[in-house]
């Protein structure tokens, strides 16, 4: 019988597991997960989760009865620690070994690791109860990184009542995102008083507090590194599984013979923008966990896949405020305001490279208003991948 392996039990790996079987997979599909839960979501950490308006049970992605369906052998709370990309196997903490004919490596990033004692960090359900235990009403909270992770914190904990401070090293908040929406969400963050300081440099950070390169020191009863991630690749180290800032796949998310990649741990390379891209969006893990699986069937039917073609799609919600963002956006400052204005609190952003449409974000838009954007974005990745001549 035919053996398919995936590593990583949450957005990417459910996705594949369940295309699996949409596909007609009969063989023996081994779900392995470090986390001793069912499949559940993570953007509800940084919001629902935070505000206390959904409980760990809302969280999850499938019911017992939908996972029981797939007939997958699901290994919770265990860890893979090695792979061999030429004997085909995965071993497990434990030294169990896993043969498979098929893997599938969903494994997600883990929060960069920031030197400084007790500080706390947001990517697990377990970390999302400890910080919400944590933001009681007037706690000093510190909040390093002004990324979507730290403005939507900071968001969650100005609601609770907690006193606020979020720190950056960069120009502004969200600073990737340009400057009309930097400019808005740094006054919507003003507005509910975080007190944001933009362009520091933290010398020092503990669970006591930061010291800044200026001498001053901002004591505070939590502190949360939200400073960005690494790919979950140290347990793929040796293991002849190309790697470099994620599983390098190709164009169709296939790593190296058998062996595919999806979700927040894959650098593919995307056709629509004709460059190695690695996404840490929700709704990509989803469908790149879905493509992987079908490359990985045409694959060991003797066949080749597809090219996975994505335009990204992320979301955020702070406070009242709705930002969604089609496409990608580069650091450059290649960015207008292309409809509505900063002042009704309602308008989109153009990203352009090169004089193309390359991304789009609307903040608090209407649909209507944003789709046209939205298919121009499309349209200008597809007119890349169109033959040339
Ligand atoms: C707090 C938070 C808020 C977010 N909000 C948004 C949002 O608003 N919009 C948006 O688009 N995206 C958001 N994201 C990003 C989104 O959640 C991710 O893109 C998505 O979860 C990626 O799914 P994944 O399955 O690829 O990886 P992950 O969700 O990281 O899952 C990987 C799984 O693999 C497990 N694993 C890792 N190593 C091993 C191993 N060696 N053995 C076994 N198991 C292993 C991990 O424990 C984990 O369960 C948010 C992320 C966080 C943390």
């Amino acid at each position: 019988m035919t053996r398919i392996v995936i590593v990583g039990a949450a957005a990417a790996g459910l996705a594949a597991t369940e295309e699996l079987r949409r596909s007609g997979f009969d063989g023996a599909i081994t779900l392995v997960g470090e986390e001793p839960h069912a499949p559940y979501d993570r953007p509800p950490l940084s919001k629902q989760a935070l505000d206390g308006s959904w409980d760990a049970a809302r969280l999850r992605l499938r019911s017992d009865s939908d996972l029981a369906v797939l007939n997958a052998t699901f290994l919770s709370g265990r860890r893979a620690v090695a792979a061999d990309a030429a004997h085909r196997t995965v071993t497990l903490d434990g030294g169990e070994e896993l043969a498979y004919d098929g893997l599938v490596i969903a494994t997600g990033v883990k929060p960069l690791r920031v030197d400084g004692d007790g500080l706390l960090t947001l990517r697990t359900l377990e970390d999302a109860e400890r910080l919400r235990s944590r933001l009681q009403p007037g706690a000093r909270v510190i909040i390093v990184g002004a990324g979507f992770l730290g403005t939507e914190l900071a968001a969650a904990a100005a609601t609770r009542g907690c006193k606020v401070t979020l720190l950056d090293s960069c120009n502004s908040l969200l600073a990737r995102l340009g400057s009309p929406i930097s400019r808005h969400v740094a006054s919507l963050h003003a507005a509910h008083g975080v007190d944001v300081h933009s362009r520091v440099r933290v010398t020092h950070v503990d669970a006591a507090g930061a010291e800044l390169a200026d001498g001053e020191y901002l004591a505070a009863d939590v502190v949360v590194a939200c400073t960005g991630s690494v790919a979950t690749t140290w347990w793929l180290e040796g293991s002849g599984i190309p790697l470099d800032d994620g599983v390098l796949c190709a164009a169709d998310c296939s790593a190296t013979p058998g062996i595919v990649a999806a979700g927040d741990v894959a650098r593919w390379f995307n056709p629509a923008y004709g460059r190695l891209m690695r996404v840490e969006h929700r709704t990509n893990a989803t469908q790149q966990g879905a493509h992987a699986a079908r490359t990985l069937l045409a694959e060991l039917d003797g066949g080749r896949g597809d090219a996975y073609f994505s335009v990204p799609y992320a979301w955020s919600h702070q406070f009242d405020t709705r930002i969604q963002l089609h496409g990608v956006v580069l650091d450059s400052d290649d960015t207008e305001i292309v409809a509505g204005s900063e002042a009704d609190g309602s308008f989109i952003v153009a990203h352009r490279e090169q004089d193309r449409l390359v991304g789009i974000i609307g903040v608090n838009a209407a649909l209507r208003d944003l789709r046209p954007w939205q298919q121009q974005v499309y349209a200008e990745a597809a007119l890349l991948t169109a033959p040339v001549g």
